[in-house]
């Protein structure tokens, strides 16, 4: 794989665009979470895209008919790496699912709506890139995935 510099913002709002009018029409209320400056990863731009396409969605489907649904998209540098999370107000995920969700064709959804490849890809997408993607949180308040990359920002 090549990675280069991918400035974290400009994909969020790419794939944030994309959910617009899934966002409105549901009435979800979206929060943005990013430092004004700029915040680069090691990457390759398409398939991280991918992964936070594949992150919200989920989020999304998750809050579907939940009442007051909240979504959160955030980054921060942490060192010499760039945190990127996925917040959402949803039910969250069944303690018996949790170690299979990353697992091909693994899916709660109805036949038709979901593959049950979303995070399997994502997981491997971010292990290629040498992060991490994990749950960091999930109860019934909701669930937030934490993906690490290495920062590519030189200076300080
Ligand atoms: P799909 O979306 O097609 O079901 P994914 O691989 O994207 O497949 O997700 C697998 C499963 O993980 C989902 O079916 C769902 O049970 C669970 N899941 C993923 N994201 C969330 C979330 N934000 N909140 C609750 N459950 C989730
Ligand atoms: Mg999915």
């Amino acid at each position: 794989v090549v990675l280069s510099p991918v400035e974290v913002g400009e994909i969020v709002d790419t794939a944030l665009s994309l959910f617009a009018p899934r966002v409105d029409a549901e009435r979800v209320t979206l929060r943005r979470d990013l430092p004004t400056g700029r915040l680069y990863v090691h990457a390759e731009e398409i398939r991280l895209e991918q992964v936070l396409v594949n992150l919200v969605a989920n989020a999304l489907d998750a809050v579907a008919g939940v009442a007051g649904a909240t979504l959160v998209v955030g980054a921060r540098r942490r060192g010499r790496s760039v945190e990127i999370w996925v917040e959402d107000s949803g039910p969250g995920i069944d303690c018996v699912h949790l170690e299979r969700i990353f697992d091909p064709f693994f899916t709660t959804k109805p036949v038709g709506s979901g593959l049950g490849l979303g995070l399997s890809l994502s997981y491997n997408i971010i292990k290629d890139l040498g992060g991490t993607l994990a749950v960091a949180e999930t109860g019934p308040d909701g669930t937030r995935f934490l993906i690490t990359l290495e920062s590519a920002t030189t200076h300080v």
